[in-house]
């Protein structure tokens, strides 16, 4: 039996007071019979470190760099996010790979980077409703986690998976637990066939996943728990979510 995961996803929301409040109500809603992250904002991670040490909850980031280090203006590098504790980064989130035009190669890039610093990354893969319309579902996420596979070799079954539907993020239009599913499974099979860890590999949701639909989702087969957007700004909603995984 998996333990499930769920990660909050703050992106750029947020400030010190209401991180700290946030943050504190997470916190004393502890214990969770699942693992909880929240990856925030960069300039926030030192702060998320020192009210999080102390606790089972852990930080990340919501990018990193594929560069180790150098005159690369604005990045920050896993080395660096190591350093202020982090255990996760997120990579290929489809708002990186739509704003920001990160590819498939630039993605599996930073998912090695980050894990070549002991960060695990949550490597965020899904296709668009138009793709999903023309029947490219499969294609799309098998092309984007195939790319990380291969980048990673031996070492993928340390990499957490976030099958995302770019139609469900942020819409409030979330997939059905029965899409979401046979995704995931078709997801599960390509990580069976690459590593013998695929079973104990974390397979997160998400898409517009808020307490009044978690527990459903959570409870498919392949579903391993959720990463978070809007819901995971708000500490209540939040910890309904942890409480439907666990
Ligand atoms: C996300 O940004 O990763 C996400 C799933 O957002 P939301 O929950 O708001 O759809």
């Amino acid at each position: 039996m998996r333990r499930k995961l769920v990660v909050g996803n703050w992106k750029m929301h947020g400030n010190r007071a209401s991180n700290a409040e946030l943050l504190a109500g997470i916190l004393g809603a502890r214990p969770f019979a699942c693992d909880v992250g929240v990856c925030v904002p960069f300039v926030y991670v030192a702060d998320t470190a020192v009210s999080l040490a102390t606790s089972e909850i852990r930080w990340g980031a919501q990018d990193v760099s594929a560069q180790e280090q150098g005159a690369f203006t604005g990045e920050v590098s896993a080395a660096m996010l190591r350093e202020l504790g982090c255990r996760y980064a997120i990579v290929g989130h489809s708002e990186r790979r739509a704003h920001h035009a990160e590819g498939d190669q630039l993605v599996a890039d930073k998912a090695k980077a980050a894990l070549g610093h002991g960060l695990t990354p949550i490597v965020c893969v899904g296709e668009t409703l138009e793709q999903r319309e023309a029947g490219q579902t499969e294609v799309v996420v098998k092309r984007q986690l195939s790319a990380v596979i291969h980048a990673l070799g031996h070492c993928a079954g340390e990499m957490v998976v976030a099958y995302e539907p770019v139609w469900a993020i942020g819409t409030g239009r979330t997939a059905t637990p029965e899409q979401a599913q046979a995704v995931h499974a078709v997801l599960r099979a390509q990580l069976r066939a690459a590593t013998s860890q695929a079973d104990t590999m974390k397979i997160l949701y998400g898409g517009s996943v808020k307490p009044d639909n978690a527990a459903r989702l959570f409870a498919q087969a392949d579903i391993d728990g959720g990463l978070i957007g809007g819901a995971a700004l708000k500490a209540s909603d939040f910890v309904t979510i942890c409480r439907a995984a666990g």
